[in-house]
């Protein structure tokens, strides 16, 4: 059916797509992952920066007057969405990163004053300009990818006037460049060194009931979000300081199942998160726990590549049912990588998902992991026009070769915001 033939200035009808992979809205459970309607010369209509219509070109409206932007033969896919990052951070671990390599463990680098806490210092003595201009590059570089929307995170702070720093840092960062941005609340990601021993009471402070309440009411986030593991915050930690955050008025995420298997993922289930991300030692209990409260699982095989450690089981997460999402985890130290379509090649040649999967993975279920899945992360009537314009004529062609970026040209709510300069 041919849309209403109104030309309007603020229309663009999007021609020449080779193929159009017209995710569907998410959260995408188990089996659907892989459902991924392939239209080919297809054409989308936006209007007022949303999707309007989409199908073949032929029956596409060419009303006089109306704008046209050419796809060049390529594949279209909805812009890529990463629900896991430490995005603002500031400074640099490279030094520890080759002490890694060369065998010492993370706990010894921490013993001699390394590890999160050079992360913490260079946040603390930075100001949210310093903040702004270290990151906004890195969100630049992310967008030349694909990448239309980004999960940001405090929790380098560890301290309440520094964790607020870090999310106001986010929201000038939202206003500094067209990627959309969601900040989370991560006060509760390690014990700073002036409450060595006593986490209880810095959980007090990073999680009182005032500050939550000023991070939630003032839009400093959306989410809050605890590291529940061997080493961090147990599971009762984690369980006060997330139901006050959640009595604020915070939706949930929960750092779980990474070093060790303590029940952080059944934690994050009976509590209802929008997502329990890492999920390296998930056990059964941990799937039931997600599956039956709807969590979206966030796999980041990004750090089990950097760490040299296990990767979550992808495969068996997906196989259970679970709406699966996967991230980068972008932070210094353990996982340097800022390249979304390079997390999706490790998904398909190592964690061996389908590139269907790994699409919805980074779309519809990342969106559903940020709790925009209403509004992106698909290709649907009334959605955002958050498109990605691909050199490859389909999305077997993109994955076969991932090395390369080939991403042309990337809308954002049906503008082009990203062009690459001709070679
Ligand atoms: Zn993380």
């Amino acid at each position: 059916m041919r849309p209403a033939a109104t030309p309007q200035a603020d229309s663009l009808l999007v021609t020449d797509i080779h193929t159009l992979a017209a995710v569907k809205p998410g959260p995408r459970r188990g089996s659907e992952m892989r459902d991924v309607p392939m239209l080919r010369g297809a054409a989308v209509l936006i209007r007022d920066g949303r999707i309007a219509w989409f199908g073949p070109q032929r029956e596409a409206p060419l009303d006089e007057g109306l704008a046209t932007l050419s796809a060049s033969g390529g594949c279209v896919i909805p812009g890529l969405i990463d629900p896991h990052t430490h995005i603002p951070f500031a400074g640099d671990r490279s030094g520890e990163f080759v002490r890694r390599l060369a065998g010492e463990s993370y706990l010894s680098i921490l013993e001699s004053g390394g590890g999160i806490r050079v992360t913490s210092e260079a946040v603390r003595a930075a100001t949210v300009e310093d903040l702004v201009a270290e990151n906004l590059p890195r969100l630049r570089r992310m967008l030349e990818r694909g990448v239309t929307r980004v999960e940001c995170k405090s929790g380098y702070g560890l301290a309440p006037e520094h964790e607020i720093k870090q999310l106001e840092a986010v929201r000038a960062l939202a206003h500094s460049q067209p990627v959309g941005l969601v900040a989370t609340y991560l006060g509760a990601h390690a014990v700073p060194a002036e409450f060595d021993g006593r986490p209880d009471a810095y959980l007090d402070e990073i999680g009182a009931e005032s500050l939550l309440r000023q991070v939630a009411a003032g839009g400093l986030a959306r989410f809050a979000d605890v590291f529940c593991d061997r080493g961090a915050f147990t599971v009762e930690q984690a369980r006060r300081y997330l139901e006050r955050a959640a009595a604020a008025g915070l939706k949930l995420k929960v750092h779980a199942d990474e070093l060790a298997q303590i029940g952080a993922s059944a934690l994050a289930g009976a509590l209802r998160a929008v997502s329990a991300d890492h999920l390296e030692r998930i056990d059964d209990d941990g799937i039931a726990a997600l599956r039956s409260a709807g969590t979206v699982a966030v796999v980041l095989p990004g750090t089990s590549f950097f760490l040299g450690i296990e990767h979550a089981p992808a495969r068996r997460l997906i196989d259970a049912g679970l709406p699966v999402a996967l991230g980068t985890d972008y932070n210094p130290g353990s996982c340097m990588i800022e390249s979304l379509p390079w997390i999706m090649a490790i998904a398909c040649c190592q964690l061996r998902l389908h590139p269907c999967e790994v699409l919805t993975a980074c779309t519809a279920n990342a969106a559903a992991a940020i709790d925009e899945h209403t509004r992106a992360g698909a290709v649907a009537v009334g959605f955002d026009a958050d498109l990605v314009m691909l050199e490859a004529p389909t999305v077997e062609r993109w994955f076969y070769e991932p090395g390369r970026n080939q991403v042309r040209a990337v809308l954002r709510q049906g503008r082009v915001v990203y062009q690459r300069p001709e070679r």
